[in-house]
């Protein structure tokens, strides 16, 4: 036996004992095959120690990544240093089947892996050692925090009759699109509607069929909207609309195209038919704003405007001949 086979050997009496840890053992030597396979191994892929002993590691495991394992080993029998992957840089190495209890939603085994170098004693790393950790409830309990922690921030945003953007969320974009647009100097236009007479629609048939229309009208709003378009509950009927890239001319096509589609529509609420109309107003992005507030205040006048001059319709504020109010 040669010296380096004997430093194997050696390493097996602690291996025994390792057989009994819950984490997977493997060691390779130079061409990958296999030296080492513990219990835990054994458990999790089924192949038994004499089945892969002296295997090539990637022909017993095909779905195993090779190219970017191997690319991870050969820095570490190269510069004898250690390597650590964790779950979240690549969620495993090996596809084991999840059966822990608690977190049985996991299909799979979320592993941490880390890469020693077995140095011989003439000094050459001869072989490498693979760990493999099982942190599936790790993994689990951290992806459910993330994703709790995502719901609450869409929760937090989210208005929750209409399922559209809340208030306070779409001033915040209405603002960032304003900074936006002083830092490029581009275009976009902001469009505030409300509903015809919603009192009405409360006083004849019921608050909940008032409920009906905004949830009706918010689907029909968010249909309408193109991915860049950003449309919020500004108050109880009242909305508002980003356009990014458009002018108000444009604007005005999307805005009549939306009256049209709501004028056209009947809500059901409990068999009654019930219909509605909007006004608009538009207000495109100019140097005459002085911050998104104004921005606001000269779609809300433009809104206005369409609800005294007769209501169903669209106006667009002129920056040129604001109106008097
Ligand atoms: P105008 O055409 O001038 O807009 O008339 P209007 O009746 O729509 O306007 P007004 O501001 O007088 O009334 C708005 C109504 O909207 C009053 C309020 O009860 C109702 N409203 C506000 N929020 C909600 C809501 O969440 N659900 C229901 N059902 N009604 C709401
Ligand atoms: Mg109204
Ligand atoms: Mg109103």
């Amino acid at each position: 036996m040669t010296k380096k086979t004997l430093d194997i050997e050696e390493f097996h009496w602690i291996v025994d004992m390792l057989q009994t840890i819950d984490v997977g053992l493997v060691v390779l030597d130079r061409d990958y095959r296999i030296q080492v396979w513990n219990s835990f191994m054994e458990n999790h892929s089924g192949m038994r120690p004499f089945e892969v002993k002296g295997e090539e590691l990637f022909k017993v495991f095909k779905d195993l990544q090779k190219d970017w394992f191997m690319q991870k080993s050969e820095s570490v029998f190269q510069l004898k240093s250690r390597a650590f992957i964790t779950w979240e840089l690549r969620p495993c190495l090996f596809q084991f089947k999840n059966y822990r209890p608690i977190t049985g939603t996991e299909a799979f085994m979320y592993q941490n892996i880390s890469i020693s170098p077995l140095v011989s004693t003439e000094g050459i790393v001869s072989h490498i050692c693979v760990i493999i950790y099982d942190v599936t409830d790790i993994a689990s309990n951290k992806k459910a925090l993330e994703k709790a922690n995502s719901d609450l921030e869409t929760l937090s945003r989210t208005d929750r009759l209409t399922l559209l953007n809340n208030r306070g969320y779409w001033e915040e974009c209405l603002q960032s699109e304003y900074s936006r647009l002083q830092r490029y100097g581009t275009v976009a236009s902001l469009v505030m509607f409300d509903i015809d007479h919603f009192k009405n629609v409360n006083d004849i048939y019921g608050h909940q069929a008032g409920d009906e229309v905004l949830r009706v009208l918010a689907r029909l709003l968010k249909d309408s909207l193109r991915k860049t378009d950003i449309a919020g509950r500004y108050g109880g009927e009242e909305f508002g609309i980003i356009l990014g890239h458009t002018s108000a001319e444009n604007s005005h096509i999307y805005c009549e195209r939306l009256r049209q589609m709501i004028e056209a529509t009947t809500v059901i609420h409990n068999e009654i038919e019930i219909k509605v109309t909007i006004s608009l107003g538009i207000c495109e992005s100019s140097e005459n704003l002085d911050g998104y507030q104004s921005w606001i205040e000269k779609t809300d006048q433009a809104l206005y405007l369409a609800k005294e001059s007769g209501r169903n319709q669209t106006v667009i504020f002129d920056h040129n001949h604001p109106p008097v109010v």
